[in-house]
């Protein structure tokens, strides 16, 4: 075992969190997790089961009652002490991010700021919840309006932000008052535990969230919380094909859902954009965490009179990257996270070339750096029938289509399934309006290559998903509104 090298070693736990203890799985077995910058193994986590999750929804509904009762201003300083030690903790969890996710130690920590600010926005969220008085339509009626915890949650979170993905869910959930079963992603479980033993020091009660681990059981734990009458509502981060599943393994419960699922991001540079703004976005946009997020550019459209200084530019910079492990001095870029993802990102390579794409850097994996990894890639002369224009490549591979019309880019940028982040680059204001208001996503950037914000609405159309992370829409997702109506006045 290589477990990383931790300031309080007792952030590394090896162990699930349920009502308020460390445990293992009542079966005894475990599996084992790897640092994907070396492959070598840190540790291993319990393999837990359809019981051991049943067991952390009872935990989480003997503990709804008295949680759900606190008032707002109670959680909110349950939350703002988490997300202080979580800051008091940053560099541990970033050595615990990078570890087991493979980004650079510098990703890690900005990752580690923005899951706290999660806490931090919904502890000032949580008191300030409030419902309608509502003028009745009935003579002598009284109406007004109740926001309440939906009740226990199911939270399910992918392996790209160890960290956020969990706070921006379980933030708003325990702003609400509601209580939490949370299954950590099987290749980076080790900084969501962290963050439990940060959330027990901060004197969250037993039972309010439980971390259950799994990899080999992960279907059989996502089913017994959705096919659980107790568990209310499934929050669900990752792919399309895995929310689809959820969403009709929900229906027989009739569980409130919100799902932040894939995205294939349009990134446009029009001819009046400023290059280097637009190079610096499209590289920031492209490549943070090896071309690993959900909305990340996928496709960039280039326009025609702008189109070689572009890739120029674009290229040079990327051909600077350092690429290796995450804890590595000078490394900018990391491995992805595991095979499966190298051989995604080397069939669409492949195909672009086929069809006449030409590479202007990389192409190729890196073997000598180890199994995970692939030189960051920039192809030109892309075209809108090969694989990288409908499918998410999830790694460090920048395509480069041509365009000649705004009409013509924006028709293509909304031939997707899918709809989360969009991003475009021109000087032309009445153009930004006009574009952003064309294309089908949840979030559009203009002249900026990031969108995350806790401040700012998290989220997709189409088969992205729907509901809302972050902001003062977040919160929402964990209540129900309730009327009451008074009568005989
Ligand atoms: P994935 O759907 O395979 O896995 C995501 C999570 O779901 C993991 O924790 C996994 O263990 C769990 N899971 C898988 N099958 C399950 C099942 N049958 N029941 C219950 N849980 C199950 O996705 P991935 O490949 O690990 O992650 C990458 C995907 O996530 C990409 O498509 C990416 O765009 C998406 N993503 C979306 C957002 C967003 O906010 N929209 C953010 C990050 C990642």
């Amino acid at each position: 075992m290589n477990p990383p090298p931790l300031n309080d070693k007792s952030l590394f736990k090896q162990q699930s969190y349920v009502n308020g203890k460390w445990v293992d799985a009542k079966s005894g077995k475990t599996f084992s997790v790897d640092n994907p910058g070396n492959g070598q193994t840190l540790g291993t986590m319990p393999e837990m089961n359809a019981e051991d999750t049943q067991l952390a929804i009872d935990a989480a509904a003997a503990a709804l009652p008295s949680f759900r009762r606190t008032t707002g201003r109670e959680r909110a300083r349950m939350l703002r002490k988490w997300y202080q030690l979580m800051m008091d903790n940053a560099d541990d969890l970033a050595k615990l991010i990078t570890w087991e996710n493979g980004k650079p130690l510098g990703d890690a920590k900005g990752e580690v700021t923005y899951a706290a600010n999660f806490f931090e926005w919904f502890s000032e969220e949580a008191p300030r919840s409030y419902g309608d008085t509502i003028p009745a339509g009935v003579p002598g009626n009284r109406v007004f309006t109740v926001k309440e915890p939906v009740g226990v949650t199911g939270l399910i979170t992918p392996w790209n932000f160890p960290a956020a993905m969990i706070t921006r869910k379980m933030g708003p959930a325990l702003a609400a008052g509601c209580t939490v079963v949370a299954k950590s992603p099987g290749e980076t479980p080790f900084t969501a535990a962290a963050i439990a033993e940060l959330a027990h020091r901060a004197g969250i009660p037993p039972g309010v969230i439980n971390i259950v681990t799994a990899l080999e059981n992960t279907a059989e734990v996502g089913n017994a919380l959705t096919s659980s009458n107790a568990v209310k509502k499934v929050s669900f981060t990752g792919s399309t094909r895995v929310g689809k599943l959820l969403m009709k393994q929900s229906a027989d419960t009739l569980k409130k859902l919100s799902f932040e699922l894939g995205g294939n991001a349009p990134f446009i540079v029009f001819d009046d954009a400023d290059l280097d703004l637009a190079v610096n976005g499209a590289i920031a946009s492209k490549f943070r965490g090896s071309g690993q997020t959900c909305v990340c550019a996928n496709r960039l459209y280039v326009q025609s009179g702008i189109y070689d200084d572009f890739a120029k530019a674009f290229t040079e910079k990327v051909k600077a990257f350092k690429v290796g492990a995450g804890d590595q001095e000078g490394v900018t870029h990391g491995p992805l996270i595991h095979e499966r993802a190298v051989e995604k990102v080397k069939a669409h390579v492949e195909d672009a070339v086929k069809q006449g794409g030409k590479v202007l850097a990389g192409g190729q994996a890196l073997p000598d750096l180890g199994s995970n990894y692939f030189q960051p890639t920039v192809i030109r002369d892309m075209k809108n029938d090969m694989q990288l224009a409908h499918e998410e490549t999830f790694g460090p591979v920048a395509g480069l289509f041509p365009f000649s019309s705004e009409a013509d880019v924006v028709a293509m940028a909304n031939d997707t399934e899918v709809g989360l982040a969009g991003y475009f680059f021109s000087k032309d204001i009445q153009r930004c309006y006009r574009v952003a208001e064309s294309l089908e996503v949840g979030m559009v950037g203009i002249n900026t290559g990031l969108v995350s914000d806790a401040a700012a609405p998290f989220g997709g159309v189409k088969h992205s998903g729907f509901g809302r992370e972050g902001s003062k829409y977040g919160i929402e997702e964990y209540q129900i509104i309730k009327t009451v109506t008074l009568g005989g006045m």
